[in-house]
């Protein structure tokens, strides 16, 4: 007899793994299928945690390397050790990844290694790793599979020269040069990570522009700051070909209508990601998706058109980021137990873990001038911040944008050290529908690089800040 659950997620990434466990904590039997052998999905094992934890190694390598003799310390002798760099990466994937293995324990959810395929309503096929079938009954099945890295036609991956960004996180050696194709997300922050550890890394962007998505304003800032890292960005330039040549690579490329060529021993392809929707059956279950895009629609509901088959994270609209999968989980399962769930799309606030970083939330200016909405605009540099001084981190603005006639903030985007943690004041303003007054009357500590918050909602609400 077929095992029976309340609920089968497929895919134990954010989205998945968040689901299920708050599932489970709903009183809900739950199972949760993946076919990689550690839980956690791609921003555990190949994604956020170990780029993040490269990020923070190299960052304090660069640190020791060139930034301490400002500070009045001299360190000699500061030396790469790689294999010791990757390994505590690797800990650290295993510690958190073991960590979802302990949560599903204790919450009751059984993991089922293998892949899951929908076979319609309320039942879901398992083929286990060593090709055995077994079929699931589910109360509900959820789709959860993420995404998977998108490949370049004209650059396919052998992965040791040409690689995804999973290669990337593990080369057994500093690339000498490393072209980078796709100037995003991955591009910058593992073009980043090589950066620091010595490699020459060239950047090559079809658009005329880095990071589509972000403010112009900030992007450009952003290009300002890594050129003068030591990257190199080449603009509107389109990948054509590649020519192995002994152990190096030949990247062809065409720029404003003329042959280019660039040169390397390892290539990073990162020009973005597709939803994973290969094997889940979706044909054969009738479950709609866009031929283009591999997107699943859904209602607020997390509905597909197939009763009782929902979906979420990166398969569905939005953004394809950790976090809003994972709020996505906890809504998704919050409505299966009857209670109320929703994730407000626009205020889902975005990282890019450069440095300094790169943290935004809502509209940029670009999207607020398209809207037609009269907006004011309110910046405070971090080289007006006390606190940024005495880290020695002055790169970088806070810039806010609010509505003209009623103060209400429409977008927050920060450049600067701990951009990250601190756009969280931002969405939580946004979340609450406040304007530019509310964050300006609201008492920051001092000194910390907070107040620079505080400073440019003061530009947007009055037009003036006190230390600028
Ligand atoms: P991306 O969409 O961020 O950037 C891809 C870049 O590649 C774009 O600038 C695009 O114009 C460029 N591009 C596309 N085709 C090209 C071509 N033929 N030649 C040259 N350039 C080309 O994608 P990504 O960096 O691959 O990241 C994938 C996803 O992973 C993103 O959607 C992002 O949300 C997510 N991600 C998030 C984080 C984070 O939150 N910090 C980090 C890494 C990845």
């Amino acid at each position: 007899m077929a095992q029976s659950y309340d609920l089968v997620v497929i895919g134990a990434g954010p989205g998945g793994y968040v689901a299920a466990i708050r599932a489970a904590q709903q009183g809900k039997s739950v199972a949760c299928i993946d076919k990689r052998g550690a839980l956690g999905g791609t921003c555990l094992n190949v994604g956020c945690i170990p780029s993040k934890a490269l990020l923070d190694s190299s960052e304090l390598y660069e640190i020791a390397s060139h930034r301490l003799g400002r500070h009045g310390i001299s360190a000699t002798g500061v030396s790469l050790d790689l294999p010791t760099m990757l390994k505590r990466k690797d800990g650290v994937v295993k510690s958190l990844t073991d960590g979802i293995a302990f949560l599903f324990k204790k919450n009751k959810v059984t993991a089922i290694h293998g892949s899951g395929k929908v076979l319609g309503s309320g039942k879901v096929e398992v083929t286990a790793n060593d090709g055995t079938k077994s079929t699931l009954d589910a109360g509900a099945i959820l789709l959860a599979t993420g995404s998977e890295v998108a490949a370049l036609p004209s650059l396919p991956f052998d992965g040791k020269q040409i690689v995804s960004s999973t290669e990337a996180l593990s080369f057994d050696s500093v690339p000498k040069d490393l072209i980078v194709v796709g100037g995003g997300y991955i591009g910058l922050e593992l073009g980043s990570v090589w950066a620091r550890l010595g490699s020459k890394v060239k950047v090559v962007e079809f658009l005329p522009r880095i990071l589509p998505l972000t403010d112009t304003e900030i992007a450009a800032m952003v290009q300002k700051s890594l050129t003068k890292q030591g990257m190199e960005f080449n603009l509107n330039t389109k990948v054509t070909g590649a020519k192995k040549v002994g152990n190096r690579v030949q990247v062809q490329a065409e720029s404003d209508g003329k042959q280019v060529t660039f040169e390397g021993d390892r290539v990073l392809v990162a020009v973005g990601r597709r939803p994973n929707v290969a094997g889940l059956g979706l044909d054969e279950a009738g479950i709609k998706y866009d031929t283009k895009t591999l997107k699943i629609p859904v209602n607020d509901r997390f509905e597909t058109n197939v009763k009782g088959v929902y979906a979420l994270g990166d398969l569905t609209a939005g953004p394809m980021l950790a976090h809003k999968a994972s709020e996505e989980g906890v809504a998704f399962a919050d409505m299966l137990a009857g209670q109320y769930g929703h994730v407000n799309h626009a205020t889902i606030p975005s990282v890019i873990y450069i440095w300094p970083e790169v943290s935004s939330v809502g509209l940029t200016e670009e999207q607020v001038k398209e809207s037609g909405t009269e907006y004011r605009v309110g910046k405070f540099p971090f080289s007006a911040s006390g606190r940024a001084k005495c880290m020695d981190e002055t790169e970088g603005l806070v810039k806010i944008l609010t509505n003209a006639k009623t103060d209400r903030v429409l977008g927050v985007h920060i450049f600067g050290a701990r951009a990250s943690d601190m756009i969280a004041e931002c969405v939580t303003i946004m979340e609450f529908k406040g304007s530019a007054e509310d964050i300006a009357r609201i008492v920051h500590s001092h000194p910390t690089l907070s107040e620079s918050i505080g400073e440019a909602a003061r530009v947007a609400w009055l037009g003036k800040a006190i230390h600028a």
